[in-house]
């Protein structure tokens, strides 16, 4: 192989591009006869490696991977005699010869010649790698695979032009989910986002209102406020937050919002406002206002005008 190859090369610079370009169509037919040319073509070698080597001919020097790589090339447009080995600009068609298929037909994809050819990293089929979709791999499959659990994905999927067989179970896009345990938000079944990978990994999450993450109609501050009693009425006179809703905040949320005392403390003339985590206000620990609070620090107290300045 590598002595017929070399023999190859023998052509000058000059003549290469035609040269070949014809024996070569369709791109996986057999090579051209060899044509033994004498040592000669040996000493271009190097440099035609370096700068020009066609595709077709770096696949002759490399053996199986070689012939892989000439099986493999399905572009309409250019033979392998007609892109460069190392090009990284043109990105050739591919069809995967190892059987992955999609929609029933053998699996292509598009690459750059320089990709495939890459010596440290060669790049393979998607399809086999299973980071693209196909017909063996794909989380319409898995869903079907995994009972219950994938039978529960199925009826979640809510991407409207997206089809779950067009998607890797692994994906890390973030695609929409419908729940359908009856958790509603303003009258409608929750939506949320979450990537394939997260729903089918080990650490399976599942809707975000049914895991009291999200508010919903069911759950949320206002209903809290509402179950219980005084304090939930206070909660209520003292909620600040000017665009955002009771029922739109979970009564376990992290995120601090504005509080506006209901016992009279004032800073300025204006009921004093503070900021406190809403689980603060609602967990076992509940805090209260800071100005009316007896371990209010002394210039807070001042500022309130509480002790003497
Ligand atoms: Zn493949
Ligand atoms: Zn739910
Ligand atoms: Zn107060």
């Amino acid at each position: 192989m590598a002595v017929m190859s070399v023999s190859r090369v023998a052509p000058a610079p000059s003549t290469r591009p035609g040269a070949r370009s014809g024996a070569r169509a369709p791109s996986r037919g057999p090579g051209p006869s060899s044509s033994f040319s004498g040592r000669g073509s040996r000493r271009c070698a190097p440099l035609r490696a370096r700068y020009g080597m066609t595709l077709g001919e770096w696949c002759d020097e490399n053996g199986e991977y070689g012939d892989k790589l000439l099986e493999e090339w399905y572009d309409p447009d250019r033979t392998v005699e007609e892109v460069t080995r190392g090009n990284r600009v043109y990105k050739g068609l591919w069809r995967c010869s190892a059987g992955c298929t999609k929609d029933g037909e053998a699996f292509t994809w598009e690459a750059t010649v320089g990709h495939r050819t890459n010596s440290e990293r060669p790049r393979g089929c998607p399809g086999c790698a299973r980071k693209s979709p196909t017909d063996q791999n794909n989380l319409l499959q898995w869903c079907q695979d995994n009972g219950e659990h994938g039978r529960k994905l199925i009826e979640e999927w809510a991407e409207p032009t997206l089809a779950m067989k067009d998607v890797t179970p692994g994906s890390t896009k973030k695609l929409s989910w419908r729940c359908l345990a009856g958790c509603t938000e303003d009258g409608e079944a929750i939506t949320w986002e979450a990537s394939p990978n997260n729903r089918t990994g080990s650490l399976r999450t599942g809707c975000p209102g049914c895991a009291g993450k999200s508010p919903t109609d069911q759950h949320n501050l206002l209903q809290w406020c509402q179950d219980n009693g005084e304090h939930g009425r206070k909660l209520i006179e003292e909620w600040a937050e000017p665009t955002l809703a009771m029922k739109d905040v979970t009564p376990g949320s992290e995120k601090k919002m504005s509080w506006r005392c209901s016992a009279g403390c004032k800073e300025d003339g204006e009921p004093f406002t503070w900021e406190a985590r809403v689980h603060d206000r609602t967990g076992s620990d509940r805090t209260g206002c800071p100005g009316c609070s007896p371990s209010t620090p002394i210039s807070l107290q001042k500022r309130l005008g509480k002790v003497a300045r």
